[in-house]
């Protein structure tokens, strides 16, 4: 009894502290985006739980977070069977191998990582082999585009990025619903602008050259997130901030 006690002091003390963050994050988000004449409505923060437990997803979550980013599937999934019955929109943000597509979709409100023709094909295969061609249950993706020509890192060069786009608008299974870049990373946070900047020039080239509009641009992470608002950032992936340092990666 005492034991249960003191358990859920310490637990209520570390929730406490990881809901302040959140809060504080959120009162930032929401000066940046009116720092710059922005709606603060209209930028929204997936927050960034890899690596975290789900109770703290759930702490969150219950305060009122509405998005959760996932890097793994795996994990994420298990988070999902978790916390079925909290209301909340799960991205993907990670690396998608594409036989691991057939395990995602339909199970993300929006997979954020697209990035080869065939990770699309792919995940379209699997969304129509779940009956996901009915307009409304199509799987909505970004395609991640590597700003920084990056080696190492995923994403289409940005000159690829017209075919592939225009192979996704074609595929029944998908919706294409905007754009998503991670720049190199720096200490000084100026230095991803021009990313972000070069983002927001790629969608609105897709746009007409889609002849729609496209409504997201994922961009900025907890050091970057006040530029990436001001070059037009929707959704923000913030993790740190949130929850704090991320715990070494567990396995299973
Ligand atoms: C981990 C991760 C984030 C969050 O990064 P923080 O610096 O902890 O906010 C955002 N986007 C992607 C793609 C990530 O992998």
């Amino acid at each position: 009894m005492e034991e249960s006690i003191s358990q859920a002091a310490g637990a209520g003390g570390a929730a406490a502290e990881l809901l302040a963050r959140w809060g504080a994050v959120r009162a930032w988000v929401a000066e940046a985006a009116a720092r710059c004449g922005r709606d603060p409505q209209g930028v929204e923060i997936v927050a960034v739980s890899k690596y975290h437990p789900w109770m703290e997803v759930a702490a969150v979550a219950r305060a009122g977070q509405a998005a959760f980013g996932e890097n793994y599937v795996q994990e994420a999934l298990t988070k999902q069977d978790r916390l079925a019955d909290v209301d909340i929109s799960w991205h993907f943000i990670g690396k998608l191998q594409s036989n691991k597509a057939r395990l995602a979709a339909g199970r993300f409100a929006l997979v954020h990582t697209v990035d080869s023709s065939k990770l699309a094909r792919a995940l379209h295969n699997a969304t129509i082999g779940q009956g996901g061609d009915r307009p409304g249950a199509r799987q909505a993706v970004l395609i991640q585009v590597n700003t920084g020509r990056e080696p190492q890192k995923s994403g289409v060069a940005a000159e690829n990025l017209p075919a592939l786009a225009e192979e996704v608008e074609a595929l029944e299974g998908l919706r294409l619903a905007g754009l998503m870049c991670m720049p190199p990373f720096d200490e000084d946070p100026e230095l991803a602008r021009p990313h972000f900047a070069e983002l927001r020039g790629l969608k609105e080239d897709l746009e007409r050259r889609l002849g729609r509009g496209l409504e997201h641009l994922s961009m900025g992470m907890t050091q970057d997130f006040a530029q990436a608002i001001e070059e037009g950032a929707t959704l923000v992936r913030i993790g740190t901030a949130i929850f704090g340092p991320r715990p070494m990666k567990t396995q299973g």
